[in-house]
Order: C-alpha cells, then structure tokens, then sequence
C-alpha cells in the first residue's frame, strides 16, 4: 500500500518558513504564502497574485498542489445535504459529504482512499484500502466545500470512507492544519474522528491531548457478535477498547461517543441493549443509534423504527445518554462509501 505524495498545503506554517529560508527568500513570504493556501483557500500558485513568478515558479518546481477535482455532486431533496465525489492527482476517488445543521455547516471527510477494515456492512470497504491520503487531501476535501458553496464550515467529522487511526501521522497533520490561527482555524471541539477501534492509536491519539472528540464505532455488546460483523474484533477485544477509551478520557477530559448500527435482527434485539448499557454503566459517555443504511452489496436492513426506539427506551432507563442519528441525505445515498462506489462502476 503506498503513502501519498508531499505536497505544499501539507506543510505546517513552520515547514513553510524553513522552505522559503532555504529558497533564500524573505522570511514574510512564508506567511503571505500560507495564508493564500489556508485562509484564502487558493487551489494552485497562479492564484497568488502578490508573490512574485520566480518564486512560484521555484516553489512549483518543489512541491505541487494536490488536485482535487469535483467529478459528481448529488443534493438532497431538502437541500440540507451535499455529497460530492473528488478525483485526485492519480485518479483515484473519494466522496465527502457537506451537513447544513441549524448549528453550522459539517463537513464528513474521508482519510484513506478505500479500508482495510472489511466491516459487513459497510460500502468503502468493498474494494480494500487503494492508499493513504496525505492531510492536504484531506483538508481540500474541506477546502473545496467551502470555497464552492461560499459558506463557512465550522465542524468536521472524519466519518467518511476509510479508518482514521489507520492513517495515523497525516490525520494528527490534518487536525494540527485545520485547527491553526493562520488557516481555517476551526476549533479542536468541533472536530469529531470515528474509529472502528484500534486500541494503541487510541492511546497514542490520548496522549497528543487534543479537545477532539472521540467516536467509537461498537455495533456490538459481545465479542462474538461484534466478530459477525467487524473483522476488527478479531484483533481488539471490547475489553480493551473500553481500556483505551477510558485512558482517552482520562487524559483529555472529552466524553467518548460510541456508535451503535441497528440492523434488523442481528444486533437490535432488547438483550443486545441491555448487554450494552451494562457494558457501559457509569462511563461519560453518549451513545449514538444509527438505524443501518442498507447497501445493495449485502442482504443486511435497518432496524424498524419501533426497534429503534425499544433499543433506545432499554438504554434510558438504564441511564445512558443516547440519541438517534438524525437521518440526512438517505434519498442521495449519503452512507458510507455509496456514492463513490457507485461511481466507480460507472467507470
Ligand atoms: N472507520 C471509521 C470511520 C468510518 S465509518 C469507523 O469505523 O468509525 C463511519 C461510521 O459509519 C461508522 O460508525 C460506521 O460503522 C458507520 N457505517 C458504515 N457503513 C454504514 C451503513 N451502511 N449504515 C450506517 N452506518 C454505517
């Protein structure tokens, strides 16, 4: 499996500086510059007017921008949803999804072309994990929603195709970029990365001591079952994963959200719910019911809406924060992984 290229808009502000340094260029074009890529959200050197074509032309020669072309965008009916397809510098694809809540614009991201993760249900995994994408490739996924819709994006979740933690250092990139003053600046509290639960890189991300949420996607109260639908659960048991998240907690004070996917007679039964609240009984913690997106791959449906709310009655009682993901852009396939899926069979 191969890394993504470098590029410029993956460098931090500090690798900016060293570069023009070394260039032997004036120490105030690095901001000038930096700014023109995260503030200004330019997507190539032609657009910075103010910095002279010999520099450009020395820093192009260096490190290119990444490409990120919009080949397919679908809208929902209600027009609070957006997905989009981007095709990158090699041709590869992935989606993002832009959320307009009453809060703000979300942006859903992806960080691998592809996983390896291989859950059941799942669209992105059907084809494996092409490469790693590069925090530039993340942030322009952001980047270019902004710019195309004109509106600001205030929260992020890296909930798209691929797992995060799996991608480690440019996601830790990513997060260091998209949070800084002189670029997007979006706070750390708004920002929410999903995990299928790799427990070292869990404690690994708890001791970077970020303000980010975490989100742990469970789908199961038991080992046995969560190895039915989570290859994942093979490697890390949920013993551990509680471990790490409770480490998670304890180092950065931010509760733990865990994701709980309802599908129809696999793990929504009342005793599935009941194992889960015991499983979390005193944790800070919120859990978040998902009725599955059903995916033509696979013979898998979403629980009924009464199962849901039984599911969701049984962890009340028991005192556990939960909620039912609000349900947007289903009439555009904005699950997991559908839209660029469908895409590439097109091609
Ligand atoms: N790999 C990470 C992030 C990507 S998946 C993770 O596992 O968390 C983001 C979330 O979408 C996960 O909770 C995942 O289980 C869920 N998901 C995947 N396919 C889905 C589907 N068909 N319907 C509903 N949720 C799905």
């Amino acid at each position: 499996m191969t890394n993504a290229r470098d590029d410029i808009v993956s460098l931090n502000f500090q690798e900016v500086k060293d570069l023009i340094k070394e260039l032997g260029e004036p120490a105030f074009r690095a901001k000038q510059i930096y700014e023109w890529i995260h503030k200004k959200l330019v997507r190539d050197y032609d657009e910075m007017t103010n910095v002279p074509q010999k520099l450009k032309a020395m820093l192009m020669e260096r490190l290119p921008f990444p490409e990120i072309e919009e080949v397919a965008r679908r809208d929902s009916a209600s027009g609070d949803t957006s997905k989009f397809v981007f095709k990158l510098y090699d041709g590869y694809v992935i989606e993002s999804v832009l959320m307009k809540y009453r809060y703000g614009n979300s942006v859903c991201i992806s960080s691998q072309v592809g996983c390896r993760m291989g859950c059941t249900f799942c669209a992105s995994t059907l084809m494996g994990l092409s490469r790693q994408l590069a925090p530039s490739e993340m942030l322009s996924q952001i980047y270019t929603i902004q710019r195309e819709t004109g509106e600001r994006v205030s929260n992020v979740v890296v909930m798209g195709t691929g797992e995060p933690l799996d991608n480690f250092d440019n996601l830790i990139k990513f997060i260091e970029l998209l949070t800084d003053e002189n670029g997007l600046n979006i706070s750390q509290r708004n920002i929410t990365v999903s995990t299928c639960g790799l427990t070292e890189n869990i404690k690994k991300l708890a001791d970077k001591k970020l303000g980010i949420t975490l989100a742990i996607s469970l789908h199961a109260p038991t080992d046995d079952e969560r190895k039915r639908i989570m290859p994942i659960a093979n490697k890390y048991t949920i013993s551990e994963i509680l471990e790490a998240t409770d480490y998670y907690f304890e180092k950065t004070g931010r509760r733990i959200s865990y994701e709980y996917g309802l599908i129809d007679g696999e793990n929504d039964s009342t005793i599935n719910a009941e194992k889960l609240s015991a499983l979390l009984k005193g944790k800070n913690c919120h859990v978040n019911l998902i009725p599955i997106n059903p995916i033509k791959e696979r013979t898998y449906k979403s629980s009924t809406p009464k199962g849901v709310i039984r599911f969701k009655k049984v962890l009340e009682n028991k005192g556990i924060n939960v909620t039912i993901r609000e349900e947007m852009g289903r009439d555009i396939d904005a699950a997991c992984g559908q839209l660029r899926k469908e895409y590439m069979d097109r091609q």
